[in-house]
């Protein structure tokens, strides 16, 4: 796109969205509600709402696991190819319910230009009606200590936290979740604000 005023972003001109989780894993749960479900239709969603703005998206297949979808983004795309995000829900207890419904959040990797989309990205949250108490950090603060997704993919990878799984379901509450991605992508990836 060459329009983005962040440094890694500049070069690449497609974005690559993966659901979180996958294969045996099915994420966090709040019954009857689980993550890899959602994070399936959140993709689709913000792939088709980003496509409508004219950027070209891929999703990687959602038959595979996260490392399958590693080794498939590693296939098909190198570094300064593309920007490959992977797609999640939160998981916490003790939150209240506006909190866990609308606070998202981003991980980056250990270069300073990672973080610098890292900080544009929670600002542009905050700035499309997410909860104020949304967040970026780097991997290295995830429960994992390092995250496979930012570490092992060639192109430039973050991995978002869309709400909780203990906040709002709602069918509607995911697509308001897949709007504010399809919204916060492209200001980072382009520069343009809808
Ligand atoms: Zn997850």
């Amino acid at each position: 796109m060459r329009t983005s005023s962040l440094r890694l972003l500049q070069e690449p001109t497609v974005v690559v969205l993966a659901a979180g989780h996958g294969g045996m894993d099915s994420g966090a749960t709040n019954p009857p509600h689980e993550e890899r479900k959602q994070t399936i239709t959140i993709a689709d969603q913000t792939a088709a709402l980003l496509r409508g703005q004219g950027i070209e998206v891929e999703i990687t297949p959602h038959d595979e696991d996260t490392d399958k979808s590693i080794t498939w983004v590693n296939k098909n795309f190198g570094f300064g190819d593309a920007w490959v995000l992977e797609l999640h829900r939160d998981s916490a207890g003790g939150l209240d319910f506006d909190d866990a419904s609308r606070r998202c959040g981003i991980y980056y990797g250990t270069s300073e230009s990672s973080k610098d989309i890292g900080n544009f990205v929670r600002r542009s949250f905050i700035l499309n009606s997410a909860h104020p108490n949304s967040w970026a950090r780097p991997d290295t603060a995830s429960r994992f200590g390092r995250l496979g997704w930012i570490r092992q993919t060639r192109p430039v990878a973050h991995l978002l936290e869309l709400g909780f799984m203990q906040g709002n379901n709602d069918d509607a509450h995911l697509s308001w979740l897949a709007k504010v991605a399809a919204t916060v992508i492209p200001e980072a990836f382009t520069g343009r604000s809808l």
